[in-house]
């Protein structure tokens, strides 16, 4: 495949960093390829701009980034005319007022991260308390442990739905945003490089979870990560989909590598 055009569109969380430790060393070959061709890497996650940024920066990138779910891509080089950010979701502070109306209303056993102290996020994510610091920087969504019964919950999610607001599956938790995914950000993401190269782009993208299913079937070529905790969620409707082998950044690695370069010089 031609990397002229395309697009590398990546879940964080369970694809290229481990769902356990958040590591990304076995996707090294894989980061080192996109870097020397000069392939935009552009994180789709639901992790907030305070820690995509974080990840960004350990990794020397500089592309867009979309995150919570789809909620906003933000543009760190814009070029003239173009916005430094584009906002497809709501803002937090009306979900979490309906999510505590809610509770009070009919009684539903459901936390979010707005009822936890950082070290309280921290022992429910295993995240360290720096990165629970960034991950309590929410802007347009608000992640919930579900603690109620299935019944309750499809009851809480027509709720949600007509209020206007979307309740997505991921790895650990609910997400409570407006009404976006990922897979809106992955197609405006695809309009904006056609406009800005007037070349058609190709975009690949890479997710292990349910929140992952939009942004693959926007994709020309998906990839569903194995992971270690749950089956692959449906095949997205993608016009190729592959199922890695091995979990999390190993099958991230191992995906982009045989398709970015059909004969690594550097396997091993
Ligand atoms: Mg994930």
């Amino acid at each position: 495949m031609s990397a002229v055009g395309t697009l590398v569109v990546t879940d964080l969380d369970g694809t290229l960093l481990d769902h356990h430790t958040y590591q990304y060393d076995a996707a090294q070959a894989a980061l080192a390829l996109c870097r020397q061709r000069r392939i935009p890497l552009i994180f789709n996650t639901s992790k907030t701009l305070a820690e995509s940024q974080a990840l960004a920066s350990a990794l020397s990138l500089h592309w867009p980034m979309v995150v919570e779910n789809g909620s906003a891509i933000h543009l760190p080089e814009p070029l003239e005319g173009e916005p430094r950010a584009v906002i497809l979701g709501q803002p937090r502070q009306q979900l979490v007022a309906w999510l505590q109306r809610e509770r009070q209303r009919a009684g539903f056993s459901v936390q979010g991260f707005s009822d936890w102290s950082v070290a309280e996020l921290a022992a429910h994510t295993g995240l360290s308390l720096a990165q629970a610091e960034l991950a309590q920087q929410r802007e347009y969504s608000e992640p919930l442990l579900w603690q109620d019964t299935e019944h309750a919950f499809l009851t809480f999610q027509a709720s949600a739905r007509a209020q206007g607001f979307t309740l997505l599956k991921g790895g650990r938790f609910f997400h409570l945003l407006g009404q976006t995914d990922k897979g809106r950000a992955t197609t405006w993401l695809r309009q904006h490089y056609h406009t800005r190269s007037g070349q058609p782009v190709q975009i690949i993208a890479l997710g292990d979870g349910h929140n992952d299913s939009a942004m693959l079937a926007a994709a020309d070529v998906a990839v569903q990560i194995r992971s270690p905790v749950h089956p692959f969620p449906p095949k997205p409707a993608a016009k190729r989909v592959i199922q890695t082998e091995l979990c999390g950044p190993a099958g991230w690695a191992q995906a982009l590598l045989s398709l970015l370069d059909p004969q690594p010089a550097a396997a091993h």
